[in-house]
């Protein structure tokens, strides 16, 4: 049976007045670690040489004073603390301090000595679609952690597997890692989609995180900026990601110049880091702490315990975050925005929690 259009048209029209962008059907994440991506980095290549970056900051809802973990400033257990929303240490963290390859055999849940739900499990047991591009080959510890054997069986809903991540891609190549990532968002893209970046790390760790301009820390910095560029092309070509995707981006951590590395946690030039959310229903050009006034508090220069009242904006608010947009629930046994109030859009229709500073 067909309707004339005129008729579809208007029930697309009250479908979308009555609801938010967060609980639309075919909504899309497409979260982006930069590794190693210092946020001032930004601003010394300026929008001439980051034109995407400075982009996602006119037309979203940034800051460049996020923070990593409070005790690791290294690649795994900060993306670790991305897709569970936990901290890394403690009875509530997530536990996984190394940052190699894992051995045979390891995964999240064993290191733990417990389940670890993450954004990708939340995601896949309602039904959605996860994807994880990665340039650096100790990524498969997501895709280890969450596969057939591994992932718990789904109690959500219709039973969508044990399985959590429907597609693992490792490239070390970024361009030829972005080539298969603009390929599958053009054919056959993924509800949720993770990608990894590693080149300002690598060229961090050859040259230094040096900010002087044209040095390869800079350059490495710009290519992230031209494959971004290229991300958000492909979703904006595709009518059905159109004005229907999210873009959340962040780092794992900054660096140093002088040691040519990032371990030391105590170091602001390895804990500050970018924040940057794009799409439906984000003020264009808003600082994060001012959106979220009422539960996150901008840290100057230092990086908070875990227990401040006020947090800053973390990597690990990225998972929740993210299930927040696709109008699902927080991760299970999740510490990190597990209210889900850090807030990027400004009209919701969930109640913001009462701040607990006012209540006192
Ligand atoms: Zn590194």
């Amino acid at each position: 049976m067909r309707f004339p259009q005129s008729f579809g048209l208007a029930i697309a029209c009250l479908s979308s007045a009555t609801l938010l962008h967060a609980q639309e059907a075919g909504d899309h994440v497409i979260f982006i670690s930069a590794d190693g991506m210092r946020p001032d980095s930004v601003d010394v290549l300026g929008p001439e040489k980051a034109p995407t970056f400075h982009r996602l900051r006119e037309e979203g809802a940034w800051t460049s004073n996020a923070r990593t973990d409070v005790v690791y400033t290294v690649t795994l257990p900060n993306h670790t603390a991305m897709v569970t929303s936990r901290g890394v240490t403690g009875p509530e963290g997530h536990n996984w301090i190394k940052n190699s390859d894992p051995m045979l055999g390891q995964n999240l849940h064993k290191n733990h000595k417990g389940y670890l739900s993450s954004v990708f499990a939340v995601a896949h047991d309602n039904g959605l679609s996860t994807a994880l591009y990665a340039s650096k080959s100790k990524f498969k510890l997501y895709d280890i952690s969450y596969d057939d054997r591994t992932g718990e069986p789904d109690t959500t809903g219709e039973d969508n597997g044990r399985d959590k991540l429907d597609r693992y891609v490792m490239e070390s190549e970024t361009d030829a890692l972005v080539d298969q990532l603009v390929a599958d968002l053009t054919s056959d893209p993924t509800d949720f989609t993770m990608l990894h970046l590693r080149d300002p790390d690598s060229a961090g760790h050859a040259e230094g995180w040096d900010l002087t301009p044209g040095s390869p820390y800079l350059q490495a910095v710009a290519k992230v900026d031209k494959l971004v560029g290229r991300v958000l092309a492909a979703v904006e070509e595709n009518p059905a990601l159109k004005d229907h995707t999210w873009i959340v981006l962040t780092a794992d951590h900054g660096g140093l110049t002088a040691t040519k590395g990032h371990g030391e946690a105590k170091e602001s030039d390895n804990y500050i880091i970018p924040f940057y959310v794009w799409g439906p229903g984000v003020p264009a050009g808003k600082d994060l702490y001012a959106l979220s006034s009422g539960s996150r508090l901008d840290p100057g220069t230092t990086n908070p315990p875990y227990e401040s009242p006020k947090p800053p904006v973390r990597n690990g608010d990225a998972g929740n975050l993210i299930l927040n947009l696709l109008g699902l629930p927080a991760i299970p046994g999740s510490t990190i925005n597990a209210k889900q109030d850090l807030l990027v859009v400004e009209k919701r229709d969930v109640p913001i929690p009462p701040d607990p500073a006012a209540a006192r």
